[in-house]
């Protein structure tokens, strides 16, 4: 069976970068039938940390990325990360290292200064025939695996096609402190051995960790997964993203106002890709995703082709769906008459929700005062009369008024009898309904907020000469 996992690091905050690669993950998964998990790696810390938590967890069921499964916390998992630690020294193939740290920085000191990299010496490395010096007292021991000393040890990515390490470049590296606390790469070896980890799909920032792992693999006689690591997100000037480049918190972006369908979809198209296809539901994506087909060179934050695909998945959802949006950012018109026709009217030039809430706003909220500079542009001395009789004109035909092409039918010969430009009347209306001159086609608004409020809030404008 194909499992993948996901396996945060608890920093306060799910990083965009994390999220592709949970994404990778789950779509890889769900194709073959098999198991999401998510491991949460919180061995640095005394306890857990709620709010760290809490920030994936929110983050996960913002997206709706189902992991399988309970959550395995490696924090909780000393006992078992010590039975295997007991099992490689049984065996022999790890040992007790009584080097004090004292000794290490000294070893590490001369490494630098005849410029070589520093390699545990292997004093405490038991081999045949050698004899080890005595142990001493009061020192505690950490533990050493019997790392391999000749050949290479070979990770064959999927991504990166076969990359070679020399035996030389691997130490008899510490598994156990000597607190008797294992380290990071064995744990990371051990937890996807025992959760059956068949496909690791990560940042290609633990490449460099992976070696170490495949010894603890061999040493442990595990499987050894497949290993697919992921270019790193760049910014624009092709260095890692970073907090300075903007958010990358994902919940930033549901603050920002993007929805989870184009978020995933971004990521998706981050670093892998279909042909030239660009939007992908999730149900295509499960379909056609395969590690295989990312990219083997880093990927570059496009926050254009974000809202891009942010705008295309507005303008594609529903009245129930955009409603319920707005809502969460504290604007309800659940109960307004024509909701319907303001989402579709407003839906169409917003690149997010909090710009959909804002045009939305825009037309519900009688105007506070008209923007200055379309006054002075638009309204001329005659405004006022052309508006009163354009007031008459809607009285006069109140009843038959039931689209927005009914407002239209009506507009298009008082415009003409009248030898108006589009401007002259347009405009004032606009500045009228909602205090500026960038808001929505007329016809939809009057229609949308109803001939009696249109009516209120042209007379209202009239009264004030489009003053505060
Ligand atoms: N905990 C690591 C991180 O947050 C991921 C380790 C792994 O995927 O093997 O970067």
């Amino acid at each position: 069976m194909i499992a993948t996992r996901f396996a945060p690091s608890p920093t306060g905050y799910l990083h965009i970068g994390g999220l592709r690669t949970a994404l990778y993950s789950y779509l890889w998964a769900r194709k073959n039938g098999g198991e999401f998990r998510l491991r949460i790696e919180d061995t640095d810390q005394k306890r857990h940390n709620e709010t760290a938590l809490e920030a994936i967890f929110d983050a996960f069921s913002w997206v709706g990325l189902q992991y399988d499964g309970e959550v395995v916390f490696q924090s909780g998992r000393a006992d078992i990360y010590q039975k295997y630690i007991d099992q490689l020294l049984d065996s022999g193939k790890a040992y007790y290292c009584y080097k004090t740290k004292e000794q290490l920085a000294h070893d590490r000191e001369q490494a630098r200064q005849r410029k070589q990299t520093f390699r545990y010496d292997e004093t405490w490395r038991p081999q045949l025939g050698k004899v080890l010096p005595p142990i001493p007292k009061d020192i505690k021991p950490v533990v050493r695996i019997k790392a391999p000393k000749t050949g290479q040890i070979v990770v064959h990515d999927v991504v990166k096609g076969d990359v070679s390490f020399q035996a030389g470049e691997v130490d008899d590296f510490i598994i156990a402190r000597d607190s008797g606390e294992a380290t990071y790469n064995f744990v990371v070896a051990i937890d996807d051995a025992t959760m059956g980890i068949s496909d690791v799909i990560r940042g290609d920032d633990h490449l460099s960790n992976t070696p170490k792992q495949i010894v603890i693999y061999e040493a442990m006689g595990f499987d050894i997964p497949k290993f697919a690591h992921i270019p790193m997100i760049h910014n624009k000037n092709g260095k890692k993203l970073s907090k300075r480049d903007g958010a990358v918190d994902v919940m930033d972006y549901k603050r920002q106002g993007i929805l989870p369908e184009a978020l995933l979809n971004f990521l998706v198209r981050l670093g892998w890709s279909h042909g030239d296809q660009e939007i992908f539901t999730i149900d295509e994506m499960i379909e056609l995703f395969d590690p295989k087909n990312i990219n083997s060179s880093s990927s570059s934050f496009n926050e254009e082709k974000l809202l891009w695909l942010n705008s295309h998945y507005i303008k594609h959802s529903d009245t129930d769906r955009l409603v319920d949006e707005l809502k969460s950012l504290g604007t309800n018109i659940e109960n307004f008459k024509n909701k319907t026709a303001l989402i579709d009217l407003c839906k169409q030039r917003a690149s997010t929700t909090t710009q959909l809430r804002q045009s939305v706003k825009d037309i519900l909220n009688s105007p506070k005062e008209y923007e200055p500079k379309g006054v002075k542009k638009f309204i001329k001395d005659s405004t006022a009369d052309m508006l009163k009789s354009f007031v008459q004109l809607l009285k006069d035909h109140k009843e038959s008024i039931n689209t927005a092409q009914d407002i239209e039918a009506i507009t298009k010969p008082f415009i003409v009898e009248n030898d108006l430009k589009f401007p002259q009347i347009f405009q004032p209306i606009r500045l009228a309904l909602t205090g500026k001159t960038t808001a929505p086609a007329v016809y939809d608004m009057i229609y949308i907020l109803g001939v009696d409020e249109t009516i209120d809030r042209i007379q209202k404008a009239v009264a004030h000469n489009f003053e505060a």
